[in-house]
């Protein structure tokens, strides 16, 4: 059957949606009719060179556009809230860029507001979507490794030279555990389904360059059942393949190349009748799978692959991660009550 199609703005001429969001969405048929820009000629520019017909400074002249059904927010995460109102009021359906928010606060805000205005939230927290993760969720949940004991994540890249801006800064959204671990905890939440209860970490800058706030981090965190997850994410490891394990008493999983965008990545499972690489049938492009059921969810059909509140407690992962950093303690996860 056909996907329906939306006609979508981007609040956010950044380079996220350049290289990504606007590639995917046109590979699905949806149009683009807006850019929105806190600078007009940064706008401008954005636009023509990919092929936008408009190129706006005003949010609320873009908001009302009668021509825009969704909007994709990828600015900085400091603007996420702001903008996320201001689409909802305006009834416009919201694909928000990671981490949410840059505080709980905020991303329970934009929970509501997408609520209240009863428009669709979806975050773009893309890894839970993948079709390797997706089968280790059903391996786990189906008892393939018995009861789970420990999560490890190697989230360890090379940040890009043209991401070397405010990442390395020192504003509330900056840094390796803004950026990654939340995208860590959006796989390990959904795949534990229970609530993380406590977390210590330690976090440096270890670059070849002059950052303001840290550029890796190591944390552990504790989930209910005992349960402990290991976290390595990092802008500084050229050469460090991504990976996900998970461990139980009868069985373990290692999924090597999964923590990217690309559906890539090989699962393997070790138990008692020794390892075998396990089929993931579903290869799409996690942006793909995402819009899909984003999509649908503006149509009142099933639920986004990342909720508003999914990515609320991805984003409680991490702010126990900087907390615990700051203050050397073993810290308590804040996370929201867990769907029924
Ligand atoms: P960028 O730095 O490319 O863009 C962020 C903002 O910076 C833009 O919205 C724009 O502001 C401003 N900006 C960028 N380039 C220029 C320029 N040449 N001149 C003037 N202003 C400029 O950020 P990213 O694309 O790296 O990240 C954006 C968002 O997407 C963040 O929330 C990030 O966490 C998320 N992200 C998510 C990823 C994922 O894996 N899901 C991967 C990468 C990013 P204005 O809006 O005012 O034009």
């Amino acid at each position: 059957m056909k996907q329906p199609t939306l006609r979508w703005g981007l609040m956010g001429a950044s380079d996220i949606a350049e290289t990504r969001m606007l590639p995917a969405l046109r590979r699905g048929g949806h149009t683009v009719h807006a850019v929105l820009s806190s600078s007009l000629s940064h706008a401008r520019a954005y636009a023509d060179r990919n092929h936008i017909s408009l190129a706006l400074d005003d949010i609320e002249a873009f908001v009302s556009r009668s021509d825009i059904d969704a909007v994709y927010i990828s600015s900085t995460n400091d603007r996420h809230l702001e903008q996320a109102r201001a689409a909802a009021a305006a009834g416009k359906h919201v694909l928000c860029e990671k981490p949410v928010a840059i505080t709980l606060g905020e991303a329970a805000a934009i929970t509501e507001a997408c609520r209240g205005a009863e428009v669709a939230l979806a975050v773009n927290h893309h890894l839970p979507a993948a079709g390797t993760h997706r089968r280790i969720r059903e391996l786990v949940a189906a008892g393939a490794i018995g009861r789970p004991l420990a999560v490890n994540v190697s989230h360890a890249t090379l940040l890009p030279e043209r991401l070397r801006g405010w990442r390395l800064g020192d504003d509330p959204g900056a840094g390796a555990v803004m950026d990654l671990s939340c995208h860590d905890a959006s796989v390990v939440n959904p795949l534990l389904g229970t609530r993380a209860l406590q977390t210590s970490a330690i976090t440096v800058r270890q670059g070849p360059w002059e950052a303001r706030s840290e550029d890796v981090s190591m944390a552990i965190v504790r989930y209910e059942n005992e349960v402990l997850v290991h976290l390595h994410d990092s802008f500084t490891s050229p050469f460090t393949p991504t990976f996900l394990e998970v461990h139980g008493d009868a069985g373990s999983i290692r999924a090597v190349d999964v923590m990217a965008p690309e559906p890539d990545g090989t699962v393997v499972l070790t138990d008692a009748s020794g390892s075998r690489e396990i089929e993931v049938p579903d290869r799409r492009h996690t942006y793909d799978i995402t819009l899909e059921a984003f999509t649908s969810a503006t149509a009142g059909a099933g639920r986004p692959i990342v909720t508003g509140e999914d990515a609320y407690n991805a984003l409680a992962i991490s702010t126990s991660i900087l907390e615990s950093a700051q203050t050397g303690h073993l810290v308590a996860v804040q996370f929201a009550p867990l769907r029924a």
